[in-house]
This record gives structure tokens, C-alpha cells and sequence, in this order.
């Protein structure tokens, strides 16, 4: 079993370069080859770990947030190759709705004790996301939060950037299909999500299951600045869905056609489009996930046996010896 972890030293405004000695320490200490590789860029963790997937690591480990988490899989997606999340960016969405914790030793445990499982991964606009897509008011404000508001960290950096918005936004009309059924309406947000969370920890769709080839989306219809505040804490709570002017689907496939170009995020990064096509692969990612998860329901994966190719990848045992030393203490 070989690691590569690539890490965000921006992430968490910071937090990411703290983390990396303790991540380097725990690993060495338990004896396991791995290495380690800096980010200093976008686009650099899906090249790294694209590289890594090609030159036989077993485990990529997305040291970051989101974001991070995000250009790692698509880095290593149709590989093999498994992916671990020690998560330490503003929004760790990913991370927490899989039991992983975000102090970061506890995180490294997961990684050598945890369990793994096929986990959906979504698909628009020639890229994979892990967690959500945000279309319109949300995506709006993923834009503003990803200014630079250096004292602010994790949930109150988005509800600072969503009060912003609130004042300008002007809901879109689209026409969104849901496999077989259409919809048009002036919408205040489309939330495609596959984990529970985001924004750091806003309950989007409380009931998403991760790995049951299905999107969860939250369509929520024009409302006005005051509307949308009044409800907003309903949000953190996951209590929303219950509101008239939100509905809850499940869709294996949308179609989005909004009459002028909108704001977008995907996994917290931001970019905008007019037309959108989203597919779902049903448990295509294998993913590291703490042993508690209600989604650890198959074999730890320090336990398979020589030759046993459980998660569809050759050689998945190979360095095993080293795991015999793991489970013992
Ligand atoms: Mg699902």
C-alpha cells in the first residue's frame, strides 16, 4: 500500500501548511511508504494525483478542502486508485459527511484504519464533483465567499458572502429536467448534491445517500431578500424542505437551461453557464471512510486477503504485511 498525499497549504486560509508535519510524523510512524507533494496552484493536485494514480499509489490523500478533494478525483478517477481526504479547508463538506474527523491525526487513523467504499461521483461540464453543485443564488454566493475575508472561517464566511448577495440577486428562469420529468420556474437555487452538506455544514439535502446512484436536488423558487433571510437558518437545520417554495427530488440525470448565464459552484469552486447536463456514476470512486460511517459496511481494507481483487483493482494487497502491524496495535 503506497500513499501519496497531496496537500493545499492554502487551504483553511493556512490551516492546510500546519497540517502537513503532523500528516508527514503519523505516517512515518506507522512505517508506511508514502510520499508527500505541495500544491501552489489550481490545477496542480489533479496533475499530481493523476501522475500518482499512473505510477501505482494505491491511496491519493487530498490534504485540503473541497476544492482539493475535488481536483484529486478528478485526477484519479477510472483508475483504481482509492482516495483518503485529511480534511483542512474552509469547507470540508466531503470529509465530514464520510466520519472523517477534522482534527488532523484523528484523520490519519482513518486513513490506516478506516474502511473503503464506493462512493457516486457526479458529472457536468467535462468535469467530476464529490460533494455539490450549487445553480444560481448559491453559486452566487460560493463567488463571494471565495473572496479573500481573512478573519472568517468556515460557515460565517458564507453567510457573510450570502447577506451580500441577498441585496443583488435576481432569480433566472430555468427549465430543469429531471430524468423524465420537466420543470420551469423562476429559481432561486438548484442544489445537485450527492453529500448531505455544503457551504460547511448547511443541511442542502438532509436525506442524500452517497453511494445510491441517485442526485439528490433541492429546488427552491424566487423568494425575496427578507423571505430568504427569515428561512436561512432552516438551511443550517435541514428543516428547508418542508418550506411550499422548496422541492426535493432524486434524479439520476438533469438537464439545466436558465435564460441568461448564472453563477455556478462546484465543490466551492465557481464558474458560470447558461446550460448544464448532469450525470451520475454510481459508485465509480472507491474512498476511504471512518469505520463509523453508515456507509462502512464492507471489509476494512487492511483485511483482504492475498489475491482478493474485492474493489476491482489488481495488486490492492500488495504491502499488506505492513497492515498485519496496524490492525495489532
Ligand atoms: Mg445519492
Amino acid at each position: 500500500m503506497r500513499f501519496m498525499v497531496i496537500a493545499n497549504p492554502r487551504a483553511g486560509r493556512g490551516r492546510g501548511s500546519k497540517i502537513i508535519p503532523v500528516v508527514r510524523e503519523f505516517l512515518a510512524s506507522w512505517g508506511l511508504p508514502f510520499d508527500i507533494r505541495v500544491t501552489e496552484g489550481p490545477g496542480e493536485a489533479t496533475r499530481y494525483a493523476h501522475e500518482a494514480a499512473l505510477s501505482g499509489y494505491d491511496v491519493v490523500v487530498a490534504a485540503g478542502g473541497d476544492g482539493t478533494v475535488n481536483e484529486v478525483a478528478n485526477g484519479i478517477m477510472g483508475k483504481g486508485t482509492i482516495l483518503g481526504v485529511i480534511p483542512c479547508g474552509t469547507g470540508n463538506d466531503f470529509a465530514l459527511s464520510l466520519g472523517i474527523s477534522k482534527d488532523p491525526v484523528r484523520a490519519c487513523r482513518t486513513l490506516v484504519a478506516g474502511c473503503v467504499a464506493r462512493l457516486d461521483i457526479g458529472r457536468v461540464l467535462d468535469r467530476y464533483f464529490v460533494s455539490s453543485v450549487g445553480v444560481g443564488f448559491d453559486g452566487t454566493v460560493a463567488k463571494e465567499a471565495n473572496r479573500s475575508i481573512p478573519v472568517l472561517r468556515g460557515a460565517a464566511v458564507y453567510v457573510l458572502a450570502l447577506l451580500k448577495v441577498l441585496l443583488t440577486y435576481a432569480a433566472p428562469r430555468m427549465r430543469i429536467r429531471l430524468d423524465h420529468k420537466s420543470i420551469s420556474l423562476d429559481a432561486q437555487l438548484v442544489a445537485i448534491t450527492n453529500a448531505p452538506t455544503y457551504g460547511g455544514g448547511m443541511r442542502i439535502a438532509p436525506e442524500a445517500i452517497m453511494d445510491d446512484g441517485m442526485f439528490e436536488v433541492c429546488i427552491m423558487e424566487r423568494m425575496g431578500s427578507l423571505e430568504t433571510l427569515y428561512h436561512l437558518p432552516k438551511v443550517f437545520k435541514g428543516t428547508h424542505v418542508r418550506l411550499p417554495k422548496v422541492k426535493m427530488y432524486r434524479a439520476k440525470e438533469i438537464w439545466i437551461e436558465s435564460d441568461r448565464t448564472v453563477p455556478l459552484h462546484m465543490d466551492g469552486e465557481v464558474t458560470e453557464a447558461s446550460a448544464l447536463h448532469f450525470e451520475i456514476r454510481n459508485q465509480a470512486l472507491p474512498v476511504i471512510i471512518g469505520r463509523r460511517d453508515r456507509l462502512a459496511r464492507q471489509a476494512p481494507y487492511a483485511a483482504p486477503t492475498a489475491g482478493d481483487d474485492a474493489l476491482g483493482r489488481q495488486g490492492i494487497s500488495v504491502g499488506l504485511a505492513s497492515f498485519g502491524k496496524v490492525e495489532g496495535r
